[in-house]
């Protein structure tokens, strides 16, 4: 299965390749929320998602 790292404690976390962007996952090792995010030009990573998920609807 594919790795990417993590961004908030550099540990590694299995993806998988099916994974779509916007894809929530947890780290188990340090906890943290990860959003998968997918470039133009198809490169994976994750980045830090936001803690609380507020509905922004007015
Ligand atoms: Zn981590």
């Amino acid at each position: 299965m594919p790795k990417l790292s993590c961004p908030v404690c550099g540990g590694s976390l299995d993806i998988p390749e099916d994974a779509l962007p916007g894809e929530l996952f947890e780290h188990e090792e340090c906890g943290a929320q990860l959003e998968l995010e997918v470039d133009d030009q198809g490169s994976r990573r994750l980045k830090e998602a936001e803690e609380i998920a507020e509905d922004w609807g007015e």
